[in-house]
């Protein structure tokens, strides 16, 4: 007997190459994960609406006869079909509507008893329902999937609906279900009174009822967490018993890098760095989230901390997700230490991303081994094998949630228990923090240095589009530049947006014909992207036509407007740090969000973004008004394995499955006691690159 992870999802049946295809493209694989994908949401159809009682605009189940069905052309369009059944119940009578769908006459036959589940709405002054999902009465009712109990509903891609995906999960079950082992161990189960795996899975799917359902949703979300936990609670103890670095922090490189500064350091900024030297000194390795919006000035911080290792004559590296935005704190590093003279050439400072020259990149690879690179600035490149370091006392990763939690701990497993420092410009609520961080201390900056101009936020709709334009030029007018961003890259018919390349060529003809203007997109090569980015930097172009590649985007002064169209379809959190590209000198800024929509909910987000300017004080209005459901799955925060289980609404149970893999390890370092053994195995099968951090740390 295989184990589950093993088999292809092609041994259940109706699944062929073409849909196994599809199915890979959303990370299902195995029968394993096939079980694990798990509904969006339920629809109780255990409750009939008798037809009299039905509402408009809702959607509703009935039971009722077929009296008649028929199929005829749509007088409309051609090679349109509609199928139409009237059907009856006790109280009533009701026309049911399907496009396109002929074969479905054959299921209609006069005198069947049918379950309708669909949306009611009205026509030519009558209610019909539109395109119901149906399942014919049989003389047993068990079994039924689509209707009488409560359905599960699943996010699907195109071309697969939701019966046949139902159909397929009943399947797997059927055949599989008996052969799902459970690998939570006996003690642990007892204790937070899980269900078994494998009715969970059964239940997640077909909840034989919503007391089943609530039992099957929690094990299963304990499951994650755990699995969230367990990693963190395990890196923390390994490096509790390795011994660190006690960094020399007293000494004449960082004294002399922080007087030479050419600015004054924030109150917030000296507090942070204050309390990374104390971490630094300390035997321990530090483990630090340094938390700040963007432009707070956290590189400078992380900058002194490096200053910190090399004078004690280790090495340091610093870890950005993109290429551009290492190549930025490598220039700004660069020009902080230029003030530097009588250490200057003490000090090398490298960089290393995928691109540029093989022989430079052996070379930069080669000087980090042999130690003669004190401070390493680079993407991804530098998690790659051959990178090795000569003696790694610090490793700072940007933007962590860009990486994943497996990931992040790669950079610093290439040093004896380095020292850490973590930056996020992503903000999240305290009480979450010190649960998903668990493992780390947290600093924050909460002021943007003084001197900045202000950022005035509007937001304008789109009737008032050709405003936003105003303002646009008048800035460039005035000789600053203006960023134009669009949240996709082509036009697309189906969602009515305009893409930033076909704007880019109607602006260059038509709105800002005058200015120069550049285009960047996530589809263009990194150098092309890089190429447009400096020549905006360097003041060749007026404004940047650009999709979302500039969030994490470069430090220009003079770029003093930015408009953000169809910014509804933007998290808060991301127009927080689109905005933060703007202001950074000392004129005022102008971010001016256009929306078309006029929902309640992204007015009132608009309204959040014109009013607040700080972070914490986004994310948390985000949270609040999106729900956490669409926060985290934005997958902003690099929760990753995080699919059913919600931090914020299960804060009580992420607290449980955290005390319990404290527990575990407590007991357990190793995880390798007769009754961690499959629980261990299924947490390296799940997250592979935990390997490294369970044996390195
Ligand atoms: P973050 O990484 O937090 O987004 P940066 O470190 O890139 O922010 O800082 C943004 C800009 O502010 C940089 O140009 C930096 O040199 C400058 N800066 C940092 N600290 C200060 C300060 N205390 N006073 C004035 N400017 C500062
Ligand atoms: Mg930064």
């Amino acid at each position: 007997m295989g184990k589950l992870s093993d088999i292809s999802i092609r041994y259940v049946k109706g699944v062929g190459p073409k849909r196994e295809k599809v199915f890979n493209k959303l990370g299902v694989c195995s029968i394993e994960d096939l079980l694990y994908y798990f509904p969006r949401r339920y629809e109780d159809r255990t409750k009939f609406i008798p037809i009299s009682a039905l509402e408009e605009g809702r959607e509703q189940t009935i039971k009722a006869r077929v009296l008649v069905s028929a199929d005829r052309r749509s007088f409309r369009r051609r090679g349109f079909s509609i199928t139409e059944a009237l059907v009856e119940d006790a109280t009533g009578r009701l026309s049911c509507v399907w496009f396109n769908q002929p074969y479905l006459k054959a299921y209609l036959r006069p005198g069947t008893e049918v379950i309708l589940y669909g949306k009611i709405e009205r026509y030519s002054g009558k209610l019909q329902m539109n395109a119901p999902e149906f399942e014919v009465v049989s003389g047993e009712s068990e079994g039924s999937l689509n209707s009488g109990r409560i359905v599960p509903v699943y996010s699907l891609p195109q071309g697969l609906g939701q019966r046949s995906f139902r159909k397929m999960i009943r399947m797997a079950l059927d055949k599989y279900l008996s052969q799902v082992i459970d690998f939570m161990p006996f003690d642990v189960k007892r204790n937070h009174k899980l269900l078994d795996l494998a009715q969970s899975i059964l239940n997640i799917h077909f909840p034989e009822n919503d007391g089943l359902q609530k039992d099957a949703y929690a094990r299963l979300a304990f499951e994650e967490f755990l699995f969230f936990q367990l990693p963190l609670i395990l890196r923390k103890q390994k490096r509790k018993e390795k011994a660190g670095i006690a960094h020399k922090v007293e000494g004449r490189l960082l004294n002399d890098f922080l007087a030479k500064l050419p600015f004054e350091l924030t109150e917030g900024q000296k507090t942070v760095i204050a309390e990374i030297k104390a971490d630094m000194a300390k035997p321990e390795a530090m483990q630090r989230l340094l938390q700040g919006d963007v432009g707070s000035g956290k590189t400078v911080v992380a900058a002194g901390a490096c200053m910190i290792a090399i004078q004690g004559g280790f090495q340091a590296a610093i870890m950005a997700p993109t290429e551009i935005l290492s190549r930025q704190h490598f220039e700004k590093i660069n020009s902080q230490l230029s003030g530097l003279r009588s250490q200057r050439n003490k000090i090398k400072v490298g960089l290393l991303t995928s691109s540029g020259l093989r022989k430079q990149k052996d070379k930069m690879i080669r000087d980090i081994k042999e130690g003669k690179v004190d401070l390493v600035i680079g993407t991804h490149a530098l998690l790659e094998e051959n990178v090795q370091f000569k003696s790694l006392g610090l490793a700072v990763i940007d933007e962590q949630h860009k990486f994943g939690v497996g990931q992040r701990a790669l950079l610093p497993a290439k040093g004896k228990n380095p020292d850490i420092l973590i930056m996020t410009a992503t903000p999240i609520p305290r009480t979450l923090a010190i649960t998903l961080y668990g493992d780390l201390d947290v600093s924050v900056i909460r002021h943007l240095p003084p001197g900045r101009g202000r950022i005035k936020t509007l937001y304008f709709t789109r009737e008032k589009q050709a405003q936003a334009y105003a303002i646009a030029k008048e800035q460039m007018a005035a000789g600053n530049q203006a960023y134009i961003v669009y949240p996709v890259i082509e036009e697309s018919y189906a969602l009515d947006i305009a893409g930033a390349e076909k704007m880019y060529e109607q602006f260059k003809k038509g709105e800002f014909r005058q200015f120069r203007l550049g285009l960047i997109h996530g589809r263009m090569k990194h150098d092309e992207q890089e190429a447009v980015m400096l020549k905006f930097k360097n003041k060749e172009l007026d404004a940047l036509v650009s999709t979302t590649v500039l969030e994490v985007g470069i430090d220009v002064p003079s770029a003093t407007c930015m408009i953000v169209e169809h910014a509804e379809r933007f998290g808060l959190s991301q127009l927080h740090q689109l905005r933060g590209r703007v202001g950074r000198g000392a004129i005022e800024s102008f971010c001016v969000l256009v929306s078309g929509a006029v929902t309640e909910t992204s007015r009132a987000r608009m309204l959040a973004m014109a009013s607040y300017s700080d972070g914490f004080r986004i994310a948390e209005e985000d949270l609040r008004i999106r729900g956490p459901g669409e926060y985290f799955g934005s997958r902003q925060h690099g929760l990753t394995g995080l699919r059913i289980a919600n931090p914020l609404t299960q804060l009580q149970l992420l607290k449980s499955a955290r005390e319990e893999a404290v527990n575990i390890v407590a007991q357990d370092p190793g995880l390798g006691s007769r009754q961690n053994v499959l629980l261990k195995e299924k947490l390296l099968q799940r997250f592979p690159e935990y390997e490294k951090v369970m044996v390195v740390g």
